[in-house]
C-alpha cells in the first residue's frame, strides 16, 4: 500500500472523543436517527413523553411534584432559560458560586440578562466550592432570591458539595431557590433533587447519558416552575411557556430536535442496560483511574487532587520540556484517533482527558500509549517534568 494512503486511511480512522461533549456515542443510538419523524407524529410525541418521565425517574422524582421541561439547543441554552426564567424581573437577586468558566458562564448570561447579582462567591478552579461559604453569603443577603452552582465543573474536574449547600439552604429562614448546572454530572453521579432541596436541575443530551447534541433538560419543582410565568427575558428561552407546550399538546412550541430525542431515547435504554447511573459512574471511575495509572507510568500527576476530583474529565498540566508542543501532539493524536481537549483552565497550560462517552479501560490505555509516542516523537524525555 503507498504511504499516503495509508496516511489517508489512518486519518479517517474513526476518531474517539476524549471530550466532555460531543462525545463517542455507540452504533445503536446514532442508528436510531435513521427515521424522520414530524414534531406532530404520535410515535415522536410517545418519546418525548417517555423521555421526560425517564429523567424524573433517573432525578428520583415524579409529576406534578416535579416537572421535567426540554429545551432546544445545547446545555448553555438550558441555564439561559432557567436563569432568565425563574429570577423574577422585580425584586430578584442571583448569588452565583464559581469555581471555573461554567460557574462564571452562568454570572456572564445574569449579566447579558440584567439580573441582579449578589457578589460571587469563588473558589480556584483546582478545588471544591466550600458548601459553608456559599450558605453563609446566601444568609449574609436577605435580598438574595436564588443560589446558582455547578454539580460537576468540567473547567478542571472538579466535584462540588451540591448536597450540603441545599441542605445549608433549606435551612435559612427565608430559603433562596436553588438552581443547579448538573450538566457534566447528571446521569452518573447522583441527583436526588428533592433530598438536594434543589428547585431547577439543568443538564443536557450529549453528556453523561451519551446522546447526540440538540437539547438540554431541565428538572424543575412545581410550585417555582409555576412561579416563573412571565418573569422570562427572552420568548424562545422562556422555561415556563416550554413546559405549558409540553405539557398542553406534548409538543415543542418551535422545531422539535426529533433526531436528537429518538437517539436520546435510544441512549436512555443502553443506560437503564448498563445499570443507571451507578452502573455508569462504576465505568467511568474505571476509565479514570485506568487513565491516571497511565499517565503516572509517564510522569503525569492531575491537576486536581483526588479528593476534590470527579471520574469525568481529567486535567494535567503540560511537560516542562522545551521539545514538547501541544499543537502538535494534538494534531498527531487526531490522526491517531484521538480526540482530546484542550485546557481551559485560566491559571496553567493544561490539557484534559475525558472519560465519558462509549469509551473503556482499553480506550483509555490506548490514548496514553497513543500521547507516550507523540511524545517520543517530539523528543521529550520520559517521564515527562510537569510545569507548576
Ligand atoms: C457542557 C457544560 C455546559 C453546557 O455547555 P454547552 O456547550 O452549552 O453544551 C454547562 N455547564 C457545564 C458544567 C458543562 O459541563
Amino acid at each position: 500500500m503507498r504511504k499516503n494512503t495509508l496516511r489517508r486511511l489512518l486519518s479517517t480512522r474513526v476518531p474517539l472523543l476524549f471530550t466532555p461533549g460531543p462525545l463517542t456515542t455507540s452504533a445503536a443510538t446514532k442508528s436510531a436517527m435513521q427515521t424522520d419523524l414530524g414534531s406532530r407524529d404520535g410515535r415522536f410525541l410517545r418519546v418525548v413523553a417517555d423521555v421526560r418521565a425517564s429523567l424524573l425517574r433517573m432525578g428520583g422524582v415524579a409529576a406534578p411534584a416535579y416537572e421535567c421541561v426540554l429545551t432546544q439547543g445545547s446545555g448553555t441554552f438550558g441555564v439561559e432559560s432557567v436563569l432568565g426564567s425563574a429570577v423574577p424581573r422585580h425584586g430578584g437577586k442571583l448569588l452565583v458560586a464559581a469555581n471555573g468558566a461554567y460557574g462564571e458562564r452562568m454570572l456572564a448570561i445574569a449579566r447579558v440578562l440584567g439580573i441582579p447579582l449578589a457578589p460571587p462567591v469563588r473558589a480556584h478552579e483546582r478545588e471544591a466550592l466550600d458548601a459553608g461559604a456559599v450558605v453563609a453569603a446566601a444568609a449574609a443577603d436577605p435580598g438574595v432570591t436564588h443560589v446558582a452552582v455547578v454539580h460537576h465543573e468540567t473547567t478542571a474536574g472538579v466535584l462540588n458539595p451540591v448536597a450540603a449547600i441545599g441542605r445549608g439552604l433549606a435551612a435559612l429562614p427565608s430559603p433562596p431557590a436553588f438552581i443547579v448546572d448538573s450538566m457534566s454530572a447528571f446521569g452518573a453521579y447522583p441527583a436526588p433533587v428533592a433530598e438536594w432541596r434543589a428547585h431547577f436541575v439543568v443538564s443536557s443530551s450529549n453528556k453523561c447519558i451519551e446522546g447526540v447534541p440538540g437539547f438540554s433538560f431541565a428538572l424543575c419543582e412545581g410550585a417555582a416552575l409555576r412561579a416563573c410565568k412571565g418573569n422570562a427575558r427572552s420568548l424562545s428561552l422562556d422555561l415556563h411557556a416550554q413546559w405549558a407546550g409540553l405539557a398542553g399538546n406534548g409538543q415543542f412550541r418551535f422545531t422539535p430536535p426529533t433526531h436528537a430525542l429518538l437517539a436520546f431515547s435510544a441512549a436512555l435504554a443502553q443506560h437503564e442496560a448498563e445499570g443507571g447511573a451507578p452502573g455508569r459512574l462504576r465505568r467511568y471511575a474505571a476509565n479514570h483511574g485506568a487513565l491516571l495509572r497511565g499517565m503516572a507510568a509517564l510522569g503525569f500527576k492531575p491537576y486536581v487532587a483526588e479528593r476534590d476530583a470527579g471520574c469525568i474529565i481529567t486535567t494535567f498540566l503540560v511537560p516542562k520540556d522545551p521539545h514538547f508542543n501541544f499543537a502538535g501532539a494534538y494534531d498527531a493524536l487526531v490522526q491517531r484517533g484521538f480526540v482530546l481537549y484542550p485546557g481551559k483552565t485560566t491559571a496553567a497550560d493544561s490539557f484534559r482527558v475525558g472519560s465519558i462517552g462509549q469509551l473503556d479501560v482499553r480506550d483509555m490505555e490506548a490514548v496514553v500509549q497513543a500521547l507516550k509516542e507523540v511524545l517520543l516523537e517530539q523528543g521529550v524525555a520520559l517521564p515527562v517534568v510537569q510545569a507548576e
